[in-house]
């Protein structure tokens, strides 16, 4: 904030507000000053705040309106250093333009200045304790994948098998899923981003499942491609590629590396096989309270990796009309390389 110029800072993003303060509710706004900070949310929350954030953070119930409460708490909380034209953050990529034309119409007198990342790049590397909750859900979801695969037959459809893994999900413990599962077989295996249709699998489809569990809070994804019956030699070879391009981008995981390096290491094996027009998606990304955040790791990517961040590494390729392979696991960066928390084997397996 000083490195901004700001007297004061306002997150109104949830997964910011939970991890600067614990409150777990929907609709919390977090105001930073240099001495004094405060929680401002409804009526609703009032107990459940109060039990979640640490002792001698207050909780402002706001009753006419969030807006309205945090321009009357916003002077107490800027200190008496502030003067006119002091500035105030906020996450100019989560707070609307009606929501900012509404805050400068409260409280004019301050410059109001949109930021980005503050709060991203703190939740970026992960504590002891932030990883055992995404080990977790990791290990939640292994088991569970390993159980619903008797469910995994000719004639069920994507969209039943997608309902069948969230429900034993949610049974073993999972606070919901992370993110809305994908099933997707035979040609549809080629869509990156299918959502479950109702076709039936059918004897030789390549079945891809790309789900997440949440712990704590906290998020896995991991995807796995199976074959319905024996595979073909096109099938084998794919997943092979597949997999010995994630193998080359896990072993360029280490702190310090440019995350584009990890993406270009999965590219190269692949460019080897003649793969790689057949990848079109970034090689990873970041994983925590949700399920896509900082560090990215594409070929664009500016991001370096560090000690303690938890990333995908989920190479692919997809041809169309035929099926499409995506393998990927969750992994901490640490000193000496890629720690992989997800357990489930990733050979090609037969059902
Ligand atoms: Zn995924
Ligand atoms: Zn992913």
């Amino acid at each position: 904030m000083a490195e901004r110029e700001l007297a004061a800072f306002l997150s109104v993003h949830p997964a910011n507000v939970r991890y600067l303060t614990g409150f777990t509710g929907s609709s919390g706004f977090l105001l930073v000053g240099p001495e004094v900070a405060g929680l401002v949310t409804d009526f609703r929350y009032r107990e459940q705040a109060s039990e979640e954030v640490p002792d001698g953070l207050p909780v402002w119930i706001h009753g006419d309106g969030w807006r309205e409460e945090v321009a009357a708490r916003l002077p107490d909380v800027m200190g008496e250093d502030a003067g006119d034209g002091s500035g105030v953050g906020f996450e100019s990529d989560r707070v609307t333009v009606r929501d900012r034309e509404r805050l400068e119409d409260a409280v004019p007198e301050v410059r109001w200045s949109g930021v980005s990342g503050l709060v991203e790049e703190l939740r970026s590397r992960k504590s002891d304790d932030e990883v055992e909750r995404i080990r977790r859900a990791a290990r939640l979801g292994d088991r569970v994948l390993e159980s619903f695969l008797d469910e995994v037959v000719e004639g069920a459809t994507e969209a039943e098998l997608a309902a069948e893994l969230d429900y034993r999900l949610r049974l073993a413990g999972s606070e919901g899923v992370a993110f809305e599962t994908i099933v997707a077989a035979g040609p549809r295996s080629a869509l990156p981003h299918a959502s479950p249709s109702g076709r039936p699998l059918r004897e030789g489809d390549l079945v891809l499942v790309d789900f997440g569990a949440r712990s704590g809070g906290y998020c896995s994804d991991m995807t796995r491609v199976f074959c319905l019956g024996a595979p073909e030699e096109w099938q084998r070879s794919l997943h092979r590629s597949v997999l010995r391009a994630q193998q080359a981008a896990l072993e360029r995981v280490e702190p310090g590396i440019e995350a584009a390096a990890v993406d270009g290491a999965a590219r190269e094996a692949l460019e080897e096989d003649g793969l790689v027009e057949h990848f079109g998606h970034s090689a990873g990304h970041g994983i925590g309270l949700e399920v896509h955040e900082e560090p990215s790791v594409s070929a664009r990517s500016e991001d370096r990796l560090r000690e303690g961040h938890v990333i995908t590494v989920e190479p692919g390729a997809y041809l169309e009309g035929r099926g499409g392979v995506r393998i990927e696991d969750d992994v901490v960066v640490r000193p000496g390389g890629a720690e992989v928390i997800t357990g489930f084997p990733r050979e090609l397996r037969e059902l």
